[in-house]
């Protein structure tokens, strides 16, 4: 038997009710928020991430599905999808009207990371990034945005970091001071970490290794070096954030070792995944719009795990697995055929109905139809069918009533909505 490849996996059916739920859930309340979904695709130029990931960072590094294309040209599975929703802002023009633009994605990431609990080979985000906007109102509003999606859902275990990294007035005072300490704490370093001291030593905070964690511990705060309106700005994110009541703490580890990130940068951590505790990440990247040939415009945006996310709600959503309201067991021929018709047209009329054509015993229908969960059993049998009626069992509390065939999906959905 083939099975499926190291670190992909399947979304099974009993599976899909939760992501659909999740799915719809950021929809509706984006869509209010005035972001419209875009739809780029998953197979870019390797070009783009390599100049948007940026080369020096271990998606580009290592975890990269990078093949030449039959015509030799190098083409990339996305890793993320800010480069192409870029990409797309920058080849459609979409500033020429109004600069102002926000986009949501929802779709398949991939990476070649080591496949573990909380990270596969091919996961899901959901997406959403705000063009030509670049007032701290923006950035406020858009971590609102995706807490209240995280509440919407009833995910309590939440915590939300947040972090400036300044612009490119201020930030290399701050990657001087921090590339000196780490200079003299050398030995304590990784060796990934030996080498960023220097090329990228912001990318040092985030590495997960104890004894490089320890050894930043004393870094300096990027707070006492930004300039003062990389400082207003982040005043006024926080102040926003405080008066809607939003809990966030201040983590000066929080960094993305990029020159286009600048200013607000935040994640969404829970408990409640273990090591994986990383459920959403985003922030400013004023700078990367121009890096890939566009004009000078501000973006800011996020990322969510939604498999991550799947995890999370599972924990507290009960079964959304979606059962049919109408079994119908039809038996003999006759039975089979009016029931066909009945199906069908209770299926148009919004009602989850599921019939069984297979001429079965009415005892293994009734097994059956059991086993799915449904609310109620139309018996549509030969003799009821010669006296013009049919039987709907109530499964719950076993009452059976008897409905006239003519007009009967009328009759029935009048009953269930009595
Ligand atoms: P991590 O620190 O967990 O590796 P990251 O910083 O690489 O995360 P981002 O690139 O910011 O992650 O992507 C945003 C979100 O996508 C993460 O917060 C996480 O929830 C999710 N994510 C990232 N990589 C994976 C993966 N391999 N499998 C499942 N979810 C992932
Ligand atoms: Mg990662």
């Amino acid at each position: 038997m083939i099975q499926l490849i190291r670190g992909f996996k399947d979304i099974l059916p009993e599976e899909s009710a939760l992501w659909q739920h999740i799915e719809n859930t950021a929809r509706a309340l984006f869509e209010d928020f005035g972001f419209r979904e875009i739809h780029p695709p998953v197979l870019e130029k390797t070009e783009l991430f390599k100049r948007s990931i940026g080369e020096d960072t271990d998606i580009v590094e290592k975890e990269m599905y990078t093949f030449a294309d039959r015509n030799g040209d190098l083409i990339t599975l996305r890793p993320e999808a800010t480069a192409s929703v870029v990409r797309s802002y920058i080849q459609h023009k979409m500033y020429a009207v109004d600069p102002i633009r926000k986009m949501y994605t929802i779709g398949p990431m991939f990476r070649r990371e080591r496949p573990q609990k909380g990270r596969y080979r091919q996961f899901y985000q959901i997406n959403a990034e705000v063009f030509g906007e670049a007032s701290p109102y923006i950035d406020a509003q858009l971590i609102f945005m995706l807490v209240t999606l995280f509440s919407k859902l009833g995910v309590m275990d939440i915590n939300a970091h947040i972090n400036s990294l300044g612009c490119p007035e201020c930030r290399p005072d701050f990657r001087k001071a921090l590339s000196e300490l780490l200079i003299s704490r050398k030995e304590q370093l990784c060796e990934d970490c030996i080498r960023r001291s220097e090329r990228n030593p912001l990318r040092v905070l985030d590495c997960k290794v104890p004894a490089c964690r320890e050894a930043v511990s004393e870094a300096p705060s990027i707070m006492d070096f930004l300039c003062p309106d990389c400082a207003r700005h982040f005043d006024t994110v926080q102040a926003m954030l405080v008066k809607q009541g939003v809990r966030f703490e201040l983590d000066k580890r929080l960094v993305r070792g990029l020159d286009y990130y600048t200013r607000t940068t935040f994640e969404l951590q829970t408990g409640a995944l273990g090591a994986q505790s990383a459920v959403a990440g985003g922030g400013r990247y004023d700078g990367l719009v121009k890096a890939l040939g566009g004009p000078a415009h501000p973006a800011i945006g996020f990322a969510i795990g939604f498999d991550r996310l799947v995890e999370i709600v599972s924990q507290s959503q009960e079964n959304l697995e979606k059962k049919p309201v109408i079994f119908i067991a039809a038996l003999g021929e006759e039975g089979i055929q009016n029931g066909y018709i009945w199906a069908n047209e209770l299926c148009l009329a919004g009602v989850p109905t599921e019939a069984d054509f297979s001429g079965k015993s009415l005892k293994s229908l009734m097994k059956r139809a059991d086993r799915m969960g449904a609310l109620f059993v139309l018996m549509v049998g030969e003799s009821e069918l010669k006296e013009g009626r049919v039987v709907l069992r109530d499964m719950k509390t076993k009452e059976q009533h008897a409905f006239p065939v003519d007009k009967l999906t009328e009759t029935i959905t009048n009953f269930l909505n009595r």
